[in-house]
């Protein structure tokens, strides 16, 4: 696992090209910094790993864009400490930014493959987080409620039992939409135990998020 300069040299072009595409929180420009995203991929795809694009990690899955990463990280708002439900932990990447963050991080996975091989690998990496191999439509009751929810698979209606999973004044990340149109980037956040406030950011595109696990 090995970090070059010519590596860092990329990331910090990769952090200007954000940077430029509007993410303005510098705690998350540092997180995309300091992360070798180079490391999240197949080694032969090294020279993709600093461009300002999605990339198949296997199981017909992908690592999130890093603008998309920076998009979702900036809209958490997160402040050190906070207890963060990811769904859909792909190749980590994500998960990786949010403990840059400060964040406390729960993230649940479908593809079992995907979660033994990410497990393994942020653990080799040095970053502490909780990964289940789950449902994320059933989110993590037995862990909840949560500070903020980050959704980084294209949700076709927004998953109510998510919904409930949040605390007071808390607020959900998620892209809705289908596959056809893509997903219009949504802030949904508890406003007192029955009311909720929903706020659009745009389009965006991501794989599927799919009902129940996969199977073994
Ligand atoms: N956050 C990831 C992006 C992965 S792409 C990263 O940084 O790399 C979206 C992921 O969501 C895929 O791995 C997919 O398997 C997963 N997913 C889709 N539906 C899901 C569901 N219902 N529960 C949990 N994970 C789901």
């Amino acid at each position: 696992m090995i970090d070059s300069y010519k590596h860092k040299g990329m990331r910090k072009a990769l952090v200007n090209e954000v940077q430029q595409k509007g993410i303005k929180d510098a705690a998350v420009l540092e997180a995309i910094g300091k992360l070798p995203r180079h490391l999240f991929l197949d080694s032969s795809f090294d020279r993709f790993a600093y461009q300002d694009v999605a990339f198949p990690i296997g199981s017909g899955q992908t690592i999130s864009q890093p603008y998309t990463v920076a998009f979702q990280s900036e809209l958490l708002e997160i402040k050190k400490g906070e207890k963060i439900l990811e769904v859909g932990t792909g190749s980590g990447y994500q998960a990786c930014v949010l403990v840059e963050l400060g964040a406390k991080v729960f993230s649940i996975e479908r593809q079992r493959n995907l979660y033994e091989k990410t497990k393994k690998f942020v653990q080799k990496l040095g970053y502490r987080m909780n990964l289940f191999y789950g449902d994320g439509y059933k989110g993590l009751p037995t862990y909840g409620p949560f500070d903020k929810i980050i959704v980084t698979a294209g949700a076709p209606e927004i998953p109510k039992e998510l919904l409930i999973q949040l605390k007071v004044g808390g607020w959900m990340v998620i892209p809705i939409g289908n596959q056809e149109k893509g997903q219009i980037m949504t802030k949904i956040t508890r406003v007192s135990e029955k009311e909720f406030a929903q706020k659009t950011y745009g389009n965006f595109a991501f794989v599927p998020m799919l009902k129940n696990r996969a199977a073994d």
